[in-house]
């Protein structure tokens, strides 16, 4: 009796650790604390459960939400990662998301029919929903282990890393903390292993691991470190910071197609004055556009700084507005300058004024595009704005009306308008034209009536608007 009273005892005694032991696996799973989890893949990371920060489920694309749910259904460890996160800690809508994952890109093929593989260097696979496409990228290995399918050049860069890994490794291939933050699917919770989260909350930007050797392996990250600090309004961890003013030169070995999408992100992404400020300071903006900086070098009355800085400021107030930006435009404003000594020293030379143009935007285009490798059709609009500029001041007979049929008038009048607003034109130029354009067909009939008689016939040189002071001629 005392036997079977024991045995039951033991039985109770079993059953309440089991029960126990379970609800403290659920409780773990939905509210875990901030800690250092020890064992496995997550070693060295730090959870930041749900209740420990600001990420909804609401502010998430539907989409994405579905790519990782559908990737969780399927067994697979599924996560948010990179810009989104970072942009969603700061309560930002994010420009896309990004899915980190452990399934392979053919495994991920499997999952969602509305899925294409791409990449040679490293395949990633693209889940179309319409016009959003969500990114899914298979972790990728560590940069420092040794492997035969990594490369790195002898000045550091990095030339090939298509191995896939783990979450943690995954980890510190990424540039700067705060985007190497990872939203857990399982549990709504955020992964960091770099002190992202701490970094983000003192809005600081900090390169991963040892910044001289990240930015040699990939020298573009000193322009994304200027990008994301004046995006985020963040401050550039010193050490970040540092080795940018020394380094600026390694920028010279990236391929002219990856500097052109940079330039861009960096100039029409709403930010352009700040961030042309910070390129300055960094001597960065001299190895994109080195014909421009030299101008910017001998500036005389604040010119032709001035005239930059309305381009972009122009650029800017549009982006805030919703309203469409074109990259020729501010890049026909970054060149101008240049552009105008170029053409000066042809004519000087004795070339007639056009084609000293001319010849001067191939001289000026093809320095750059070795630089930043802008397309033909960006080039030939450049083209189209600057070789306007010059027959605004026609404002008699039948040209004016052939002007305003021009595809690129209205890009080219703008241009007019900045250059009219900083001392390099004539503001009542722009006063004819704005006019011109509002008037009915009377009037603009009177408008472009030549003058009566030859009074006023080509008396003397228009006068020049460019306030800066020639080059001292070397003696
Ligand atoms: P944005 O809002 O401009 O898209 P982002 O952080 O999402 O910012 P992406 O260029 O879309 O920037 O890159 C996505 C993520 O990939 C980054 O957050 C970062 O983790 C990683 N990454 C991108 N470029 C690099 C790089 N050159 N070196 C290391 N990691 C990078
Ligand atoms: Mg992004």
């Amino acid at each position: 009796m005392a036997h079977t009273h024991n045995k039951q005892g033991l039985k109770i005694i079993y059953r309440v650790i089991v029960i126990f032991k379970f609800f403290k696996k659920i409780f773990s799973v939905n509210e875990p604390t901030a800690s250092e989890v020890e064992a496995g893949q997550e070693s060295r990371a730090k959870i930041y459960p749900r209740s420990e920060h600001c990420i909804s489920r609401a502010q998430i694309s539907e989409n994405a939400l579905k790519v990782l749910q559908r990737l969780k259904k399927a067994d697979y460890d599924a996560y948010l990662v990179g810009g989104c996160v970072r942009d969603l800690l700061l309560g930002r809508e994010p420009k896309d998301f990004d899915v980190a994952t452990n399934a392979s890109p053919e495994q991920v093929k499997q999952v969602f029919r509305n899925c294409r593989i791409i990449g040679r260097r490293f395949r990633l696979a693209h889940v179309f929903f319409g016009r959003e496409i969500i990114e899914v990228a298979t972790f990728r290995g560590s940069e420092t282990a040794e492997s035969d399918r990594q490369v790195v050049h002898e000045d550091g860069r990095l030339l090939r890393d298509n191995v896939f890994g783990t979450l943690e490794e995954d980890v510190w291939r990424r540039d700067f903390t705060v985007n190497a933050l990872y939203y857990n699917i399982r549990d709504f919770s955020v992964v960091d292993y770099t002190g992202g989260m701490q970094d983000h909350a003192n809005a600081v930007l900090r390169l991963i691991g040892d910044p001289d050797v990240r930015y040699r392996e990939d020298p573009v990250r000193m322009l994304r470190a200027i990008r994301f600090a004046v995006k985020l309004g963040f401050t550039l961890h010193p050490d970040t910071e540092q080795p940018i003013h020394t380094q600026a030169e390694l920028l010279k070995s990236i391929p002219a197609a990856r500097l052109y999408d940079e330039a861009l992100k960096l100039f029409l992404a709403g930010y352009g004055v700040q961030t042309f400020e910070m390129l300055r300071h960094f001597g960065l903006f001299a190895m994109l556009f080195p014909d421009t900086d030299k101008c910017l070098e001998t500036q005389d009355h604040d010119f032709p700084r001035l005239f930059l800085i309305r381009a972009l400021e122009n650029s800017d107030s549009r982006f805030a507005d919703g309203k469409s930006l074109t990259p020729y435009f501010l890049l026909a404003a970054l060149l101008w300058e240049p552009l105008q000594l170029a053409a000066e020293k042809r004519i000087q030379q004795g070339e007639h004024e056009t084609i000293a143009y001319q010849n001067a935007a191939n001289e000026v285009l093809s320095r750059q595009i070795k630089i930043t490798a802008m397309p033909r059709h960006i080039t030939q609009s450049m083209r189209d704005v600057w070789f306007l500029q010059n027959k605004f001041s026609k404002t008699f007979g039948a040209r004016p009306y052939r002007l305003l049929e021009q595809p690129k008038f209205r890009a080219a009048y703008d241009f007019l308008q900045l250059r009219a607003e900083t001392g390099g034109a004539d503001p009542q130029l722009v006063d004819w034209w704005t006019r011109f354009q509002a008037a009915d067909e009377d009037l603009r009939r009177k408008m472009t009536a030549p003058p009566k008689g030859n009074a006023s016939k080509g008396k003397g040189k228009p006068r020049r608007y460019r306030t800066r002071k020639k080059p001292e001629a070397p003696q």
